[in-house]
């Protein structure tokens, strides 16, 4: 069994149709993740009509100008919501700064409050922004699920400074890319029960599927990879992020 772990079905066109390739791809668990209120309110709604979809509520930090008081309360009686598994997704990214780093930190911080405050782990995105994330990570009083850093594309010593605090690291179709050296050897170098994999679909398609739109079934390709560089069998692999995730984010087994 595969889990993809961080997908946006509410970016599809067809979610059905991916579900149900991904189902045919032993692909039987995937989180659905939310990037705004609007977002979280219909990824729940579908996820509500199908088993074994679970869903993230919460601001990206692309639209972190619309995580004021109200749009977060509002987030927080979400989260309450069955088949929330976790708040996100949420961060820093200071390679697009749609928002200015003050408000992207103000999204950021009262997400990690709700997430504290319903038990819940946090899907953090984060690029360029390590050393303010990292800062905020120690600074607040983080859920103690912790959560996990998404689509990580940093080097094992980046990893390493999440995996001190707790948190989990998760692989993308990143990880497939000719160029990705550095990021394979974090891939390796994550203990086994930190890591976790997930397609970011429909961004960000794995080889050999890149430039194309990106799909849950493909999630298969990030743990081939994945495996081949912890050598391990891809069943074996995809065993241990199931198991990973199923602790992390409290899933059905
Ligand atoms: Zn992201
Ligand atoms: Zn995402």
């Amino acid at each position: 069994m595969l889990t993809d772990t961080h997908a946006h079905l509410d970016s599809f066109e067809d979610p059905e149709g991916a579900v149900e390739r991904a189902r045919s791809n032993g692909v039987e668990r995937i989180i659905s993740i939310s990037s705004g209120l609007e977002s979280s309110r219909k990824t729940l709604a579908f996820a509500g009509g199908h088993e074994r979809i679970y869903v993230a509520v919460g601001v990206h930090p692309h639209a972190a100008a619309t995580g004021d008081a109200p749009t977060l309360s509002a987030i927080e009686e979400l989260a309450g919501s069955p088949g929330v598994v976790a708040i996100g997704e949420t961060g820093l990214d200071y390679f697009y700064m749609n928002s200015d780093k003050e408000t992207q930190i103000r999204s950021f911080t009262g997400q990690i409050a709700i997430a504290r405050r319903r038990g819940l782990p946090i899907v953090i995105h984060v690029r360029d922004a390590d050393e303010d994330l990292i800062g905020i990570l120690k600074s607040e009083d983080v859920s103690e699920k912790r959560g996990v850093i998404h689509c990580f594309t940093g080097n094992y010593e980046t990893a390493k400074r999440y995996l001190d605090l707790g948190f989990y690291i998760s692989f993308s179709g990143i990880v497939t890319f000719k160029k990705s050296d550095e990021l394979r050897a974090a891939a390796a170098g994550v203990p086994a029960d930190r890591i976790l994999i997930e397609t970011d679909s429909p961004y960000l398609a794995p080889v050999p599927f890149r430039g194309k739109p990106n799909e849950p079934a493909y999630v298969k390709h990030v743990a081939e990879t994945v495996a081949e560089v912890r050598g391990l069998k891809t069943e074996e692999l995809a065993r241990l992020t199931s198991e990973n995730a199923t602790r992390l984010f409290g899933l059905d087994g």
